[in-house]
């Protein structure tokens, strides 16, 4: 597996065409050469004054830009041309009446209107005939007056308005990811897509091995259950496949609206109720979740990664970059499954022994470089566990790939290349501000720089403050001492815990008693 890794960076290693390298640009442009990466690394490499959510802005910026310049693809259909007005509206309620008022006072066909609302609107849809539903409105000649009526039956359907506001929300999403898609298709990441999945054969090689030499694994018999866990792990990676058959149910949805259309001859009044009627036949549309802009996450098997990793995959220059920030991304969300926080968990059994040492070096962190708040709870250490064995697995792709050279000068940088492993890191999680941006995460690599995020419900983030996530990992990597020359009485190496071998012949024994 490595020699194959090997010679796909091989071919790659120039990367850069045409494209930008995320982590020397953030590096030279950032970090703080006047400060010492050895006193509080997250600071040195996102120092305050430093953009805020920086990956965020530069790769939403990134899909701004390349949208801007590309023929505009969701304008050749007209419902999601239509949609950009349609979403303004609040509900379908009023739209649907107004337009029976319309063609009602203009002598249009009322009865089409009300024969397609009937299957929706009726207490007896399937029994009751026509007249007895909906057509009996159009008996009265005051076109206001039905109107009122059909707007008091329709509002007496609370489901079907949910089932709307269901498929909106569903639309407005799938249209986003059409977007998205557009972009890795037009950019054509695939040579960066597959650098990914090496990587994470590599690195499912080396799970697969540490797992196989752990003493509390081991004494447990979870050897086999643990590494079945990890065995089927995939990166949900055809963007291509999933763009073409996007592209193709958005072209059915928009014919069906078309059709819809037409029978009112193109009546821009009839656009709600068109889409209304789509809504109603395609209420399953369920956008792929897959592909984002910079959302990671891992619903088992698969690992959806977002765009910018397989873009700095592609354009970054050096190696270490790439280990350091794919790498770091794909270890991270595998560990996931290896960590084992709740009776739920895939794993049988998982070491105490482990638990105890991830969230003591979180709490260590957390109070040597607190900024607004420090907090470790038990609910983070899912996420604690995945950050210090992810950066492990990368740090250890690192080390097979570069053997003697890790301390070799970087040309242009002057700085030993094994640096941009741990920069790397840090430019997923370069934040400013104090304040929760991000409610409710469901995605990993995305935080909040000095405090713990409070969700909606009042309970807390199950990440850690990016200023603690990036320290402890630092910390927990004797290479990052090394790669800095950090002497022993610097703050990244005092607020450094007990070394935790989660996995692998070094990690605790565990034996049952
Ligand atoms: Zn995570």
């Amino acid at each position: 597996m490595r020699s194959l890794f090997f010679f796909c960076l091989c071919v790659t290693v120039s990367g850069n065409e045409n494209g930008f390298d995320y982590i020397e640009d953030s590096y030279r442009k950032y970090a703080n050469k006047n400060t010492d990466p050895c006193d509080n690394f997250y600071r040195h490499a996102c120092p305050l004054g430093s953009p805020d959510g920086l990956l965020f802005e530069v790769f939403s910026n990134f899909f701004k830009e390349k949208l801007e310049k590309l023929p505009n693809l969701l304008n050749q259909y007209s419902i999601a041309f239509d949609f950009r007005e349609i979403e303004k509206l609040n509900g379908p309620i009023k739209q649907l009446a107004d337009l029976y008022q319309d063609l009602c006072e203009k002598e249009g066909n009322t009865s089409l209107l009300l024969e397609q609302l009937e299957p929706y609107f009726s207490q007896f849809p399937n029994t009751c005939n026509g007249q007895a539903c909906l057509l009996y409105i159009q008996k009265d000649p005051d076109c206001q007056r039905g109107a009122d009526n059909l707007r008091g039956t329709i509002r007496r359907f609370p489901k079907i308005h949910e089932s709307y506001s269901k498929f909106s929300k569903a639309f407005r999403k799938f249209l986003t990811v059409i977007k998205v898609l557009y972009v890795h298709v037009e950019e054509n990441v695939q040579n960066g897509l597959q650098q990914t999945k090496y990587l994470l054969a590599e690195i499912k090689e080396i799970v697969h091995d540490w797992i196989k030499s752990t003493p509390w694994a081991i004494n447990n018999n979870v050897e086999d259950a643990t590494i079945a866990a990890i065995s089927p792990t995939i990166i949900q990676e055809n963007y291509t496949d999933t763009w073409r058959s996007s592209i193709e149910e958005l072209g059915e949805l928009d014919i069906s609206y078309k059709e819809c259309k037409s029978r009112y001859n193109n009546f821009e009044k009839a656009n709600v109720l068109c889409f209304f009627l789509v809504a109603m036949k395609y209420n399953d549309l369920a956008p792929s979740e897959f592909f984002t802009e910079t959302e990671t996450f891992i619903s088992h098997p698969y690992i959806g990664l977002s765009f910018e990793n397989y873009y700095i995959a592609q354009h970054s220059q050096n190696m270490a970059s790439k280990i350091g920030y794919v790498g770091f991304t794909i270890g991270h969300e595998l560990s996931h499954i290896l960590i084992k926080s709740t009776v739920g968990d895939y794993l049988t059994y998982f070491s105490k022994a482990a638990k105890v040492c991830i969230q003591n070096q979180f709490n260590s962190t957390c109070e040597e470089f607190k900024e607004e708040s420090c907090v470790t709870g038990d609910h983070q250490l899912d996420d604690n566990g995945a950050d210090i064995l992810g950066a492990q697995l990368a740090y250890y792709v690192l080390e097979r790939h570069f053997g003697d050279d890790l301390m070799e000068i970087h040309k242009s940088l002057g700085i030993p290349q094994q640096q941009l492993f741990f920069y790397a890191i840090a430019y997923m999680f370069c934040d400013v501000s104090i304040v929760s941006r991000f409610y409710d995460q469901k995605y990993c690599l995305q935080g909040n720089a000095g405090k713990t995020s409070i969700n909606h419900d009042g309970t807390l983030d199950e990440h850690s403050a990016d200023y603690t996530r990036v320290n402890a990992v630092m910390s927990q990597l004797p290479g990052f001492q090394k790669a800095f020359e950090c002497s022993e009485d610097s703050r990244m190496i005092t607020s450094a815990t007990e070394q935790c071998d989660i996995y692998g012949k070094n990690a605790p024994e565990n034996k049952r008693h």
